[in-house]
């Protein structure tokens, strides 16, 4: 059953194209489904999550990454009485607008666009132009009603995104034995205090069992507090309807303030010891030169952009489209282009050799 604060599908602000009612499926359902058969969605598959020369058949990639953002998603949003089908559809999209590269990727492109007095963040991207833009000064921004605050199936993707990567990442850093348990337990206590806990459960396994159990209850304890935490917040906040939910002066999902401290703990040691070590660095290195000199290069050559972004050009500022072109790209994709644009060549799922004289 609905709680009263959850978004009804007969309340959704309707179609932007309308069409007749589907027999069996609601809107919201559409919308889910519509996203999965998305070209940009199964582009997801062929996009890094966090690295980008190694590879291993184990290691998520944006698709299965969104696929974890979605189950986590449907649990919380099922326990709080939220908008499931609705909770699901903008699990699945969270992630479309994400550069190829991973966090590198991402980096990359913001680096290339503030150069040009703009600035890029996928997220901000699935809400396209939102950063550059206020509603006052484009009315068809009205619709997102950037003024109030997300229902709270939308609140929840931040935070499950959140706890899906940072435990994802540690798995693949481990298996990519770039992390190694002493360091996480040294850097993060709350790894420590779980790997304890399943080291004295099942004192006789493989490292790698006890690892997997000490990640499967970091992951639960986040969901849990979650689920808890933000009941709490909803009833203390007296929400009782959705406009309730999107005037309250701040967001209601959220973690516990002690989790929310971990989640922070957990995430800086990523950044420190994973997506910037110094294993990294040539990935970020390719990501960053990749990206700036095919960004560099439609900026001088507009004509080499495919037809449908030269348009696009016409409306709107030339670094934003070259933006909105380079993040719907895929790794493999973006190789490509570079290596047709410039005159270095890529060795498959390796190191850019130097260029060619
Ligand atoms: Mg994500």
């Amino acid at each position: 059953m609905l709680a009263d604060y959850a978004v009804r599908v007969e309340n959704s602000r309707g179609r932007r194209h309308p069409e007749p009612p589907h027999p069996y499926r609601n809107d919201f359902q559409r919308d889910r489904d519509r996203v999965v058969h998305a070209r940009a969605f199964r582009r997801l598959e062929a996009k890094t999550q966090v690295f980008t020369r190694r590879y291993s058949d184990h290691f998520r990639n944006r698709l299965t990454h969104t696929i974890e953002v979605a189950q986590i998603s449907r649990t919380i949003a099922a326990q709080l009485g939220l908008n499931t089908d609705l909770a699901e559809a903008l699990a699945l999209v969270h992630d479309l607008g994400h550069p190829p590269f991973g966090h590198s990727g991402e980096k990359a492109l913001d680096t290339a666009m503030r150069q040009h007095g703009f600035s890029f963040d996928h997220n901000l991207h699935a809400l396209k132009h939102s950063h550059d833009y206020t509603a006052g000064q484009h009315p068809e921004l009205d619709e997102y009603v950037l003024d109030q605050r997300p229902p709270l199936e939308a609140q929840l993707i931040d935070l499950t995104d959140e706890i899906a990567y940072n435990t994802a990442d540690l798995d693949d850093g481990y298996e990519a034995r770039l992390l190694t348990v002493e360091q996480i337990a040294d850097g993060v206590d709350l790894f420590k205090r779980h790997f304890r806990l399943a080291k004295n459960k099942y004192p006789h396994v493989a490292e790698k069992l006890v690892f997997n159990e000490a990640l499967k209850s970091i992951l639960d304890g986040f969901v849990g507090d979650l689920i808890t935490n933000t009941t709490q917040r909803v009833k203390a906040a007296g929400a009782h309807s959705l406009d309730d939910v999107r005037r309250h002066k701040e967001r209601l999902a959220a973690f516990s303030p002690s989790v929310e401290e971990e989640r922070r703990g957990l995430k800086d040691f990523l950044y420190e010891n994973l997506y910037y070590s110094p294993a990294l660095a040539g990935e970020k290195e390719d990501a960053e030169r990749i990206t700036g000199e095919l960004f560099a290069h439609w900026m001088e050559e507009p004509d080499d952009l495919p037809r449908n972004y030269r348009e696009k050009s016409a409306q709107e500022p030339l670094p934003r489209v070259i933006c909105d072109y380079i993040a719907g790209m895929t790794d493999p994709f973006i190789y490509q282009q570079y290596e047709k644009y410039t005159i270095c060549v890529i060795i498959p799922r390796n190191f850019i050799r130097p260029c060619r004289v």
